[in-house]
């Protein structure tokens, strides 16, 4: 990715030294943030706002998360280097180029048309090559399942069966799950075809997980 200017540069790694701080430890996560030039996610009127550790909108009344957020639940991930992974909300596309940091193997898809259109421009434009569909994520991606990873970036009422179904043996889904003011995040394991296990974590607050296994279902 281009747009390295030393002063971005300098703005990354004040950002990766404040997430170290709030306790992300994992230092390919924090690299991987390190590199990404969030700027270039925003419209240019805001991007002195783009390495403050903060949601901005990004229009239709969606977000780009906290890097803290991003970097959680990347961490929550634990990716191997060829995880084939399934991000639920591109939104801006900063998680996914993210993700793109970590293994070659991601797949993003977004609910809003508008939004979708304009990240898939952006992500060209920056030659990030991920598999990029539009549509309703809380079903999932079942013609490229199983995945090893599964990560949704949209607070969830529930954990949508159609993803768990969608897990390798093994895998993990990373979500937000909760009422409309806050969402536990929360980490599912698939242990056998079968069986599931689940960690609880941190309070957070997202956008809804739209669609028929999400808010709209
Ligand atoms: N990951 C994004 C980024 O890096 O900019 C931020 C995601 S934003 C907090 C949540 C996104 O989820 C929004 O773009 C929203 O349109 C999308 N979304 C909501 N429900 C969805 C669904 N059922 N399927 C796919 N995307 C959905």
């Amino acid at each position: 990715m281009d747009a390295n200017s030393y002063r971005h540069r300098g703005l990354r790694r004040a950002l990766v030294e404040e997430l170290r701080r709030k306790g992300i430890c994992d230092d390919r996560v924090l690299a991987a943030l390190g590199t990404v030039p969030r700027h270039l996610f925003f419209a240019p009127a805001f991007q002195t706002h783009a390495y403050q550790d903060k949601a901005f909108p990004i229009g239709e009344g969606q977000t780009i998360s906290q890097p803290y957020t991003v970097a959680y639940q990347t961490e929550l991930l634990r990716l191997a280097p060829h995880d084939k992974v399934l991000e639920i909300g591109t939104g801006s596309g900063y998680q996914c180029c993210v993700l793109l940091q970590l293994t070659p193997h991601v797949y993003s898809i977004e609910y809003n048309p508008v939004l979708f259109e304009g990240t898939r421009k952006r992500l060209t434009a920056l030659h990030q090559h991920a598999h990029l569909v539009c549509g309703d994520g809380s079903l999932g991606l079942p013609e490229q399942a199983p995945f090893d990873k599964i990560l949704v970036t949209a607070g969830s009422p529930t954990i949508p069966r159609p993803l768990l179904r969608q897990l390798r043996v093994g895998g993990a889904l990373v979500i937000p799950v909760g009422d409309a003011q806050a969402q536990r995040m929360m980490r599912v394991v698939r242990e056998s075809e079968d069986e599931f296990s689940r960690e609880i974590f941190e309070e957070f607050r997202f956008v809804p997980l739209l669609g028929r296994a999400g808010w709209g279902g």
